[in-house]
């Protein structure tokens, strides 16, 4: 049975230079059992819907402006997987979910730049799954909670975020992390190792400063796919912790 993850995957830069958290994500990779496919559903991925890419062959996407040209030059050939993404959306509909498959849409950075770092053989099939930023925290955990059954046939589902993300307030990587983030992280490692998702789902009302560490609410969504596609007995672990100044880096593994 394969655990999921939340990735806290910061900037894209990591997928092409030594930082802490691409060390991490190499070792990561180093000690995680081979699954059949990974079901990827990054923060940059917004439908009205939940979409889900069926691409053999998809294409990476540099969603990204202003950075080296080496990081648009990057490659990452990891095949798609009809079955799979299929199979997503079967499990979506049995939950009474919609979803739409998309045979067009490739991979985005928060989904290639950690899990090129955690498969570099690039043989790992990946399925993405899109976020509704228009939709409440809840339909998220219950999206993640119907995923639960992939734990089961060897898929890895892999929220890829960030556990703070309030990009107007970064002033460099070496600032410390201000209070108000580092009070919203210790409630955030409290709760996840509670395993509370329902807590987590409210957030919004119950941690401190949630909306200064998420403005827009995108990169903590994949947090509750992670924890919801867990089930409710799995247990959670950080598995990586460090500050990007005012972004957490923090990642999870529930098992
Ligand atoms: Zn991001």
């Amino acid at each position: 049975m394969q655990p999921t993850l939340f990735l806290s995957h910061g900037s894209p830069m990591t997928a092409i230079e030594r930082n802490p958290t691409h060390e991490f994500l190499v070792g990561l990779g180093m000690g995680l059992a081979r699954p059949k496919g990974v079901v990827c559903i990054s923060a940059h991925w917004e439908t009205e819907k939940p979409r889900i890419t069926m691409a053999r062959k998809p294409d990476l996407i540099y969603d990204f402006g202003g950075f080296p040209d080496a990081l648009y030059r990057v490659k990452y050939p990891a095949p798609g997987s009809p079955d799979l993404a299929g199979r997503v959306a079967t499990v979506l509909a049995d939950a009474g979910m919609a979803s739409l498959l998309d045979p067009v849409r490739g991979l985005d950075h928060g989904c290639w730049a950690p899990l090129m770092l955690v498969f570099p053989a690039a043989d790992v099939p990946i399925v993405q799954l899109s976020i509704q930023p228009e939709q409440t925290t809840d339909h998220h955990l219950k999206v993640g909670r119907a995923l639960a059954k992939l734990r089961r046939e060897n898929v890895l589902v892999v929220g890829s975020g960030n556990a703070t993300h309030n990009l107007m307030a970064w002033r460099g990587s070496v600032a410390p992390p201000p209070d108000w983030v580092t009070a919203f992280s210790r409630w955030l490692d409290e709760t996840v190792l509670a395993g509370d998702s329902d807590a987590l789902a409210r957030y919004r009302e119950q941690a401190p400063f949630a909306e200064r560490n998420h403005p827009t609410e995108d990169h903590y969504l994949p947090l509750l796919h992670a924890i919801g596609a867990a089930g409710p007995d799995a247990k959670a672990r950080k598995i990586h912790a460090g500050y990007d100044g005012p972004l957490d880096m923090a990642s999870y593994a529930f098992a």
